[in-house]
């Protein structure tokens, strides 16, 4: 028997982290198993539908770099792949049912619906439908039926006993159906419910093994019924952990980004499609960096994890970093110059020279940088002649006076007059003898000495900046600093 998966997002908003890790898990376990990765859409209800979802959808898929078997748009021996265009069949299976005894038609309108939720929590129930239309005479029925009332379709849950299924992760999972609701399969509208779009689905587009977030895990019992009132067999269900912010809440945008759509700037979706692997899954305790086509080799749906998986930032931009360094000079400059375009430090149509000089500098950008989106808050100190100064005050040290770091810089630029002549390490000793010669700390020479050239106390190493900047560049920073210095004692 062939794997096949699916995944099948309701187009309400933009692709979520949380879908993410559900096509990703989806797809690895198809590609482990020589099976198919099925994307359908669930768009049954209306009233949630968001225009720009299908497109976001598509835009995920494409910049991940997933590839999906079958598809809207991609066709398959199992189309349409969006619901909203197999309505006829829904319609007529959910009749089915109601022919063989398995649901039937409820009559019941908003207000007595209204009215049943008001008792019932007036006299502390259990929500839900009370049942009403269950039984229903034919005499009745026929009058409903001369009414005009749009009736709903709803199954008929069985009043006792236990409904149960064997998930892949979690085990064996039982419910009383006492708990369970005779729930709308068909609206009046004639539109399905998740419920019954979803189990036909998946049957007719032959779903072996269904992976879904545990926060379905209410759902299944309803179609395990479902499938059995069908006299079909259900796929295998395996629901995976959920995916939670570092406080043990659901991840939500309190925690921060959490739309594809907002990662896209910022990361590879290389490192992004690496750490959402390891959310609720590993592969041993120690290897953490692998490429889609490594998890597709190695992913086994036994070691996705029933515990909630922690979704931590700041792990998630250190692979973004890792990737960034793993990744050619040309790429990254090719995803990064719209920012330094938008950043006004490069023309809108680059010239040769202003793209050698990213080349230039890119080495010391790409060897610390974490997200694309802050190259040119990190490099904007090799643009102009003088650097943004954003951390200026750090340019005099606790305990020290100006006057002091003003000796400082005149003395390093003296030597300085050396760069490019006499070796970095001569000369970085040389400067260091400043600490005896003035008496002061090394933090006291080399800090000063970092925001004069950057601006910034926080940068690449100094004399490989210095090179790219040019001596003279150099030299009339620490000048410029050495006045504004003097300008503030
Ligand atoms: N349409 C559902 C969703 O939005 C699919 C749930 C399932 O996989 O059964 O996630
Ligand atoms: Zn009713």
């Amino acid at each position: 028997m062939k794997v096949r998966v699916r995944y099948a997002p309701s187009p309400t908003g933009y692709q979520h982290i949380g879908g993410v890790r559900t096509a990703l898990f989806n797809y690895l376990f198809a590609k482990a198993n020589n099976g198919d990765f099925i994307l359908r859409i669930e768009d049954t209800d209306q009233t949630r539908y968001f225009d720009g979802a299908l497109d976001d959808i598509y835009q995920t898929f494409k910049w991940l770099g997933i590839e999906y078997d079958e598809g809207p748009d991609k066709n398959g021996p199992f189309g349409p792949y969006i619901q909203s265009e197999r309505i006829a069949l829904y319609k007529e299976y959910a009749e089915k049912l109601v022919e063989t005894g398995h649901a039937y038609y409820c009559y019941c309108d908003s207000g007595r619906l209204e009215r049943i939720k008001k008792i019932q929590e007036a006299n502390k129930l259990p929500p839900g439908y009370d049942r009403h239309c269950r039984t229903l005479s034919a005499e009745e029925i026929e009058e409903k039926k001369q009414s005009g009332i749009q009736p709903v379709i709803r199954f008929k849950a069985p009043l006792d006993g236990k409904t149960s299924f064997e998930d892949t992760i979690l085990g064996r999972i039982e419910v009383d159906n006492n708990t369970l609701q005779d729930f709308v399969l068909l609206k009046s509208d004639g539109f399905p419910t998740y419920h019954l779009a979803n189990i036909i689905d998946d049957h007719f587009m032959e779903i072996t093994h269904v992976l879904r977030a545990q926060e379905w895990i209410p759902s299944t019992p309803n179609h395990v019924l479902l499938y059995k009132a069908f006299g079909w067999d259900h796929p295998q269900f395996c629901h995976m952990p959920m995916v939670m912010g570092e406080d043990g809440k659901k991840l939500s945008k309190r925690h921060g980004a959490t739309q594809v759509i907002e990662f896209r700037k910022a990361y590879l979706p290389e490192a992004l499609l690496n750490f959402i692997a390891l959310l609720g899954w590993s592969y041993n305790d120690k290897d953490e960096f692998f490429s889609l086509q490594e998890l597709a080799k190695i992913f086994d749906i036994k070691r996705i994890n029933s515990s909630p998986a922690i979704f931590d930032y700041k792990k998630l931009n250190y692979f973004n970093g890792s990737y960034i360094r793993k990744s050619s000079q040309e790429k990254i400059i090719g995803l990064i110059l719209p920012y330094y375009i938008e950043a006004g430090l490069i023309s809108k149509n680059p010239t040769k020279e202003e793209l050698d000089y990213l080349h230039t500098i890119m080495p010391l950008v790409q060897e610390r940088l974490e997200l694309l989106t802050d190259a040119p808050l990190y490099s904007d100190f090799f643009f102009g002649d003088y650097p943004p100064y954003k951390t200026w005050e750090m340019i005099v040290p606790k305990n020290t006076e100006k006057s002091k770091i003003i000796e400082v810089l005149s003395m390093a630029k003296e030597m300085l007059e050396a760069l490019g002549e006499k070796d970095d390490k001569e000369l970085e000793a040389e400067i260091y003898s400043i600490t005896e010669k003035l008496g002061v700390k090394a933090g006291a020479v080399f800090m000063p000495l970092r925001i004069a050239i950057t601006g910034v106390n926080k940068s690449p190493e100094l004399f490989p900046v210095m090179h790219i900047l040019g001596k003279e560049r150099s030299l009339k920073r620490i000048e410029n600093a050495i006045n504004k210095l003097k300008s503030e004692l």
